[in-house]
């Protein structure tokens, strides 16, 4: 958890008050580094008590003018102009993969350039995994973007495996998204890697059942005439300005059109909406895919939108990305 480093920093900086966030899977870590802060500095701890998905949420814009300094855990740093001085601490996953490294091997066996990718948990393995791999005959190349870290990719921006030359994609870590969306972003195979579970996987199938899903939910849309766009307050998922192209597009295609503004969009945050019969997406990209189910109502991303409104063909398929360094005010 860096904590040195951390109380080094609030000291050097005075800080009377430290607004500390931690994203669900570390929260229960919170009092503990607390109490270590405020025995170790003058400081008095305010700990965020809200859901963090990432670091496009860091909660400057709530506390500000409570906490001189905020402490964002478990993320690496957005390209955000922050409103309160924030220092970033990665927590990184403590596993060992060496048995499964040997598995990959074997599922490896056909290709020889390999694109070596995960989340900001696992990229203290990039380096052992390259070598690992290298030392048994195989092409590593890695990409690095704006607003990632290189290798890394975030389950809204892919730009670090964009253009990149591999034949197939190693991705480290865990759940679907992530190498869900390296597979549809680069049209190339990707296998999968779930040191949590020992799970290896190719993700061709998972690609075809969640492109099944989307061309239903899709189709579902396509009568729609009343439409919500969900805009999300914060800050690094706050697409006001794609919003209101959104409604002017829908408006010209004779659709009424609500721009409705959340903090989370979740199931509960629509129930008011029941004359709505869509919603498109301009906040996280993951809600429309990764929460769909969750939704009676189609959830679309603005590129499926386009799919409805018959300015993208089905066969230009594409995830939403939020390219941060990007103005979408
Ligand atoms: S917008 Fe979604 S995917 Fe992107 S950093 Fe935020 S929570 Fe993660």
């Amino acid at each position: 958890m860096d904590l040195d480093r951390v109380i080094r920093k609030i000291n050097s900086k005075d800080a009377e008050t430290v607004g500390l966030q931690f994203p669900e899977g570390l929260k229960m870590q919170a009092t503990k580094i607390a109490r270590r802060i405020e025995e170790e500095t003058d400081a008095t701890v305010i700990i965020s008590g809200d859901p963090c998905f990432g670091a496009c949420d860091v909660s400057d814009y709530k506390m500000k003018g409570s906490v001189d300094l905020i402490v964002h855990y478990g993320h690496t740093p957005l390209p955000l102009k922050y409103e309160v001085p924030t220092i970033f601490v990665e927590a990184f996953a403590d596993i060992d993969i060496k048995e499964n490294l040997k598995q990959c091997l074997d599922a490896l066996k056909d290709y020889s350039r390999i694109g070596l990718v995960t989340t900001t948990q696992h990229l203290h393995l990039l380096n052992e995994i390259r070598d690992y791999l290298e030392d048994n005959g195989k092409e590593v190349v890695l990409g690095s973007s704006k607003s990632t870290r290189k290798g890394q990719v975030l389950g809204c921006n892919f730009s670090s495996i964009k253009n990149l030359d591999a034949e197939i994609f190693l991705f480290i870590g865990s759940g679907n998204f992530h190498p869900l969306g390296i597979n549809l972003f680069s049209n190339t195979p990707v296998l999968a890697l779930d040191p949590y579970n020992n799970e290896l996987r190719r993700m061709d199938e998972y690609a075809d059942r969640i492109l099944r899903i989307r061309f239903a939910r899709i189709t579902k849309a396509g009568s729609a005439k009343k439409w919500g766009i969900l805009v999300s307050s914060k800050e690094g998922q706050y697409r006001m300005k794609l919003a209101k192209q959104i409604k002017k597009t829908l408006q010209d295609a004779g659709m009424e059109a609500y721009i409705i503004l959340v903090d989370n969009v979740t199931p509960d945050a629509l129930l008011p909406y029941m004359e709505l019969e869509a919603f498109v997406v301009s906040a996280c990209p993951r809600i429309a895919i990764d929460d769909s189910q969750m939704y009676k109502k189609p959830l679309l991303t603005p590129q499926e939108l386009e799919i409805v409104l018959k300015k993208r063909e089905w066969e230009n398929y594409q995830l939403d990305e939020i390219l941060f360094h990007e103005r979408y005010k």
